[in-house]
């Protein structure tokens, strides 16, 4: 059932829709919001999840420097002159400007607008390989970091309690599919972690645990230079972890990993991370889309062909004015980096059109990356310096916490930071958050509970 959501929004001059509340649909609101004059457009952002996700600490909420729920802002609090409604876009008709939206009940509200901003980011780039669907687990949400967390340190709990040689082997397996710098270091912060809760498992000897990287080109980290790359392989097998490039994965079936160099075992874990795509919400949209499938852009972030649409982020194919000179194709790499800088410029160009300016385009030269590899260990390539070691990990750190939107959740993260340091991380596993009900369910069924 549709209902008209025009009411709320009649007496406002101009209604401002922002598709998606991460890094762009935040930090566009938290722009226009500061320069909006009272009364001049209302804002609203709409988003499954209340919450904006600060994806480069996902790898440190999974391994336990992080407590998971300072990694994520929630956007009621920081948004305070907007409105923000929790729900899935499921269509949008610019032509008529109304945009679908599905409240979490499943219900459908038709928002109507004057102004869309596309801000609905990427989800992973999956292959037809057997057994992916139901065996691999993306690194993308808050919800996937707590999950593997607890996950990694479940198998641990299992692993200790079998004398089954093979069950050991196979629970103690961890693949990740996948060499970008999101896989990189989810990999090495939960090898990290896991070879710290080692300790604590009688029977199990770090050396027992078989992490293993897929990578289907001949390096890893495209984001940094190839000497980079180099170095955080050496730096990877050096700890035991055992790397497989220019090698794919051809099938994760009931857990049995068959790589296409011939190499087979099992593993009750496989990571995906082998890349992103935009968005495929944006199909169901009269939208201009490209090749990938992201919204067609002028440098100036409006959406070609139509009036009154904006988008930027990973969904958004924006010229990279850096870069055309030599490549007139080339557009902006799917980044935080860039993500937050076209958000900004972004919400300077709504307003200046909305007072009658002309908007002005976005140019950013990519600044390089910053990784973590575990606890004191990086690489970084920054405005042409290649770092490494623990200068890095502390540049990590730093360039991070700094760009955590909010000084409250900056000021959390460097407390939790501080804790884990002087204190030692926490590696109990909660496993129960992933079926909390199961328990109860039973009993009330007249059964013990699982745990009993
Ligand atoms: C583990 C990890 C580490 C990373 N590390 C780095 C790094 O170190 N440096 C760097 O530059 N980049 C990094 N990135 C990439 C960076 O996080 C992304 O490029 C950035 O988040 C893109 O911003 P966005 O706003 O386009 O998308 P997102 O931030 O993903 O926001 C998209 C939003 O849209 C919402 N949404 C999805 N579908 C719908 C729908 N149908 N209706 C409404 N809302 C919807 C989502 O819930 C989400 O909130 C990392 C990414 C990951 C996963």
């Amino acid at each position: 059932m549709a209902t008209e959501r025009s009411e709320r929004t009649r007496t406002q001059p101009t209604r401002i829709l922002i598709a998606g509340g991460g890094y762009v649909g935040l930090y566009t609101a938290l722009g226009l919001q500061r320069k909006l004059r009272g009364g001049e457009a209302s804002v609203t952002v709409v988003d499954p999840q209340p919450h904006m996700t600060y994806q480069p600490f996902l790898p440190e909420a999974a391994a336990g420097s992080i407590e998971p729920r300072h990694v994520v802002v929630p956007l009621r609090k920081v948004l305070k002159r907007c409105h923000v409604l929790t729900g899935r876009i499921r269509g949008i008709e610019h032509d008529t400007k109304v945009a679908m939206v599905e409240t979490p009940h499943g219900h459908t509200e038709r928002v109507e607008y004057d102004v869309l901003v596309i801000a609905l980011g990427s989800v992973a780039r999956t292959l037809p390989i057997p057994g992916l669907a139901e065996r691999g687990i993306a690194f993308k949400t808050i919800g996937e970091a707590i999950y593997l967390r607890n996950h990694v340190l479940s198998m641990l709990d299992l692993a200790s309690t079998t004398t089954d040689v093979d069950l050991r082997r196979r629970l103690l397996t961890f693949v990740v599919v996948g060499g970008g710098y999101a896989g990189i270091e989810a990999l090495a912060e939960l090898e990290d972690m896991a070879r710290y809760a080692s300790r604590f498992y009688e029977g199990i000897d770090s050396d027992d645990m078989r992490w293993v990287l897929v990578e289907a080109m001949g390096r890893i980290m495209p984001e940094v230079r190839p000497s980079l790359g180099v170095y955080t392989v050496r730096q990877l097998t050096e700890r035991d972890i055992q790397v497989y490039l220019d090698t794919r994965v051809k099938s994760v079936e009931h857990g049995h990993v068959v790589l296409d160099d011939g190499t087979v075992f099992d593993a009750d874990t496989v990571i995906w991370t082998a890349g992103v795509k935009a968005n495929p919400a944006l199909a169901a949209t009269d939208l201009p889309l490209d090749d990938r499938g992201r919204v067609r852009c002028t440098a100036a972030l409006q959406i070609r062909g139509v009036r009154d649409a904006w988008a930027a982020g990973d969904n958004a194919a924006v010229p990279d004015l850096s870069r055309t000179a030599e490549d007139p194709s080339a557009t902006c790499s799917p980044s935080a980096q860039h993500a937050v800088r076209q958000a900004k410029r972004l919400s300077d160009n709504i307003v200046r059109v909305l007072r009658g300016n002309q908007p002005r385009p976005y140019r950013h030269p990519y600044a390089g990356s910053v990784a973590s590899l575990g606890l004191y260990k990086g690489v970084a390539d920054v405005y042409g310096l290649k770092i490494k070691g623990v200068v890095a990990w502390v540049l990590h750190r730093a360039y991070h916490v700094s760009r955590m939107p909010t000084l409250n959740r900056k000021v959390r993260v460097a407390f939790d930071w501080l804790g884990a340091l002087i204190l030692g991380r926490e590696v109990v596993a909660l496993g129960q958050v992933n079926d909390p009900k199961a328990d109860f369910v039973r009993v009330a069924h007249g059964g013990s509970p699982s745990s009993e």
